[in-house]
């Protein structure tokens, strides 16, 4: 009999997924020196003191059991109240709203709960490189609906409805969006509303940059017509509130979903850590402050980097939220993965290639900017000499 090699053990699914086109470019940057890195999603801040200290005396005070499997109810009471507070809209703690390990996490879990095989899930790209690969790995098939860098990537209605079969389910749209950085007014998410109402879809809406929206008042999707009804509203503590490491996310929606959500949580995750619990409680009751001053930060990084990126030729619109700016590489005539490779190799700049969050980011590249104005001013440096060697 011939042995099965380890490869043969693994599913269909998984052998046909591709790792994530962002951890190249970083194995690439860590083994150099003197790279700057605008490649990271993730916030350059420090968890704000208060919030770690409220985590080590959770510790102090023996607190190191699980929590309900839902989460501290303590924790959900505040973010039902975080939710009513910044949003308009009401949840149930206790039937409505689950703690997650992250909010990636809760995209599982969600995709998970809702999608029988081959249902149909609409990802609307460039978006956060996990949605197409989560709808996989839950047995759906995702379908592309490509933003348009001549529309600034906001997600235009009919091209949501085109792509609706009956086989469609659900759609997973984020915003404001990783990685373009768009964030769309109240009347643009109402015609996507609209759209997601009339075929009777469920919306996993990502809202995890909503604190980070800089140009009106944030929006939940969730707070426009009916949507609530319909809406699986995922976010977390992650980008806000500087606090990625330690895993924290929720998902709120209706409570038959939810039940459905908390079936698969308890079976694989039992509960998200309880001290990383007792720290968001903490950074939802007490950290309205800190949130304020990293959101006025970042819009002046925004502005900054912006200018400076269509200063050195590289075409870039000013985004409304999140902390990525997606400039144009097309001038340039390379593709952007040659782009950041090239950028990288010869200045040590970390940016990402467009195409790793899908077919559409191709021709731009990701900026973050959540880093400092110094870093920020020698990157932009860098590349205005690479754009010049070109
Ligand atoms: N959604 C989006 C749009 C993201 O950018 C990220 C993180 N990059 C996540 C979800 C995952 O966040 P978390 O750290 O809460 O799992």
């Amino acid at each position: 009999m011939e042995l099965k090699t380890k490869q043969d053990y693994l599913s269909d699914t998984v052998k046909k997924m591709k790792p994530s086109g962002i951890r190249r470019f970083f194995d690439l940057a860590s083994q150099m020196d003197n790279v700057i890195s605008l490649g990271v999603g993730e916030p350059d801040f420090v968890t704000p003191w208060h919030v770690i200290e409220a985590s080590f005396h959770s510790l102090e005070k023996g607190y190191t059991a699980y929590t309900a499997n839902a989460g501290l109810p303590a924790l959900r009471e505040e973010i039902s109240g975080y939710l009513e507070n910044n949003f308009g809209v009401s949840y149930n703690p206790e039937e409505e709203v689950i703690v997650t390990v992250g909010a990636s996490q809760a995209i599982d879990i969600a995709l998970r709960a809702i999608v029988n095989p081959g249902d149909e899930v609409i990802v609307v790209e460039p978006c956060f490189v996990s949605y197409a690969p989560s709808v996989e790995l839950a047995g759906g098939v995702p379908v592309s609906v490509h933003t348009k860098s001549e529309d600034n990537f906001k997600l235009q209605p009919e091209q949501l409805e085109r792509a609706i079969t009956p086989k469609t389910k659900a759609v997973i749209f984020c915003n404001p969006n990783n990685p373009t950085g768009t964030a769309l007014t109240k009347q643009e998410l109402a015609s996507i509303a609209e759209i997601i109402e009339k075929h009777d879809l469920i919306l996993l809406s990502d809202e995890i940059y909503a604190e980070l929206t800089f140009d009106q008042k944030p929006i939940s999707l969730t707070s426009i017509s009916e949507m609530k009804e319909r809406t699986i509203l995922i976010s977390g503590f992650s980008k806000a509130f500087a606090m990625t490491g330690w895993r924290l996310g929720y998902v709120a929606g209706p409570k038959e979903i939810i039940k459905g959500m908390l079936k698969i949580h308890q079976y694989t995750i039992m509960c998200a850590p309880t001290m990383a619990q007792y720290g968001a409680l903490e950074a939802l009751q007490n950290g309205r402050e800190n949130v304020s001053h990293m959101v006025q930060s970042y819009r002046q990084r925004r502005h900054f980097i912006v200018d400076s990126l269509n200063e050195i030729g590289l075409d870039c619109y000013l985004p409304g939220g999140a902390f990525y700016a997606f400039p144009s590489i097309k001038s340039t005539g390379l593709t952007s993965e040659e782009f950041a490779e090239k950028l990288l190799l010869a200045e040590g700049v970390a940016v990402v290639p467009g195409n790793v969050f899908g077919d559409s980011g191709e021709g731009h590249v990701r900026c973050s900017y959540a880093t400092s104005i110094e870093q920020l001013q020698e990157a932009v440096t860098r590349m205005g000499r690479f754009m010049k060697s070109l």
